[in-house]
């Protein structure tokens, strides 16, 4: 059988260059009107048995080049359990050697989190008991930027991913929250609805999800530095989300991403806001030490580094919900290898994983909840 490859589908993105008796040489293509490029999710057809050399030949020119030392490709066969295939990164070629057992194999710089998925999400959701559905708005591509509410309490929590939308590891994250805040059964998850109202987008950036974007929307906008000041023409998922947060107002918010370099799961906060307070900084503090003794795929030795005083740059969620609301704010960084404090050679940082890990962060925000404002 003839070998192809294709990215025709949502999410998809490959370019071809060559094709060799035994595999490809491949491009990953830039975000529509932008220079990022990084996520990459195809398809080969007629590889059964033969050992397959996938080397992508822009890899050094990404937009996250560390992204690359020491990653595992991601490969599927059933398109529902994802593995780690051998993977070289040498001379800025990323090269992913694997020998399918099917004539139909997938490959994925992480688990693909699909638009039809997300539907499926959110329609599961809306069946739930005490939930409300709503479409914020509308992306330049005309698809719903999806919100989700559940809960009563006095407390507004805002939980929302995928502004980057390479980052599918921010809505499997997303899965896990939602499934365990519909729980009518779960104790943690009805304290936590008496005691606050949840406000979930379980995807930022639809746009930039169906079209194999790394990090930018339909018009090549990265939307997490566009919190300051969003636009209909540039960013109207930002614009949409942060009306919506001024009318609900924000005790507490956590914007759900994907790092690419850095092996750890961390926090980053918003130290550098200009109206800081101590109230801010403690309750912070205490919902990462009550994170770090939930979840062993939690810690907070290695991140970013902090902003300096006044030094916040405000157009990033994180910081201007902080600064605008009084509130705590905080990123939280998967990897897209995987924890080196707890690795899988088998399945790296996997969607249940990140499932798991929304668990455990429900379970410190119970910890907290009552000393939020
Ligand atoms: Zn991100």
């Amino acid at each position: 059988m003839t070998l192809s490859v294709s990215s025709a589908f949502d999410s998809g993105n490959i370019r071809l260059v060559s094709t060799r008796e035994d595999g490809f040489d491949l491009e990953i293509v830039t975000d529509h009107q932008s220079d990022f490029y990084q996520w990459f999710h195809f398809r080969v057809v007629g590889g059964a048995g033969k050992a397959l050399t996938l080397r992508i030949v822009n890899a050094g020119g990404s937009a996250y080049p560390d992204g690359w030392p020491n990653y595992k490709a991601c490969v599927s066969e059933d398109r529902e359990s994802w593995f780690r295939a051998d993977t070289a990164y040498e001379d800025k070629v990323l090269t992913i050697r694997h020998t399918p057992a099917s004539n139909s194999v997938w490959f994925a710089y992480f688990a693909p989190y699909s638009m039809e998925r997300h539907h499926d999400l959110v329609a599961a959701a809306a069946g739930c008991e005490g939930v409300t559905v709503a479409s914020l708005g509308k992306t330049l591509d005309g698809q719903d930027v999806d919100y989700l509410s559940v809960g009563e309490g006095p407390r507004q929590v805002w939980m929302f991913a995928r502004q980057h939308p390479g980052e599918s590891m921010a809505e499997w994250w997303m899965e896990g929250a939602i499934e365990r805040l519909t729980d009518p059964h779960d104790p943690v998850a009805r304290s936590l609805r008496k005691r606050a109202t949840f406000h979930l987008v379980p995807n930022m950036n639809p746009d930039g999800s169906r079209r194999g974007h790394l990090r930018t929307n339909a018009a090549g906008v990265n939307l997490n530095r566009e919190w300051h000041a969003p636009t209909t023409e540039r960013s109207p998922e930002v614009l949409h989300v942060r009306n919506r947060m001024d009318e609900t107002g924000v005790d507490f918010a956590i914007d759900i991403h994907g790092d690419e370099a850095i092996p750890y799961v961390f926090l980053a906060g918003f130290e550098g806001i200009p109206s800081l307070t101590e109230q801010q900084v403690a309750n912070y503090d205490a919902y990462q030490k009550a994170l770090a003794r939930r979840s062993p795929d939690f810690q907070y030795k290695h991140g970013y580094a902090r902003a300096g005083k006044g030094k916040a740059n405000m157009s990033m969620s994180t910081n201007q919900l902080a600064e605008r609301f009084g509130c705590v704010a905080m990123t939280l960084e998967m990897p897209f290898k995987d924890n080196d404090d707890l690795p899988d050679p088998v399945h790296g940082w996997s969607p249940e994983r990140s499932k798991l890990l929304a668990h455990a962060c429900l379970d410190a925000l119970h910890e907290i909840v009552e000393d939020l404002r």
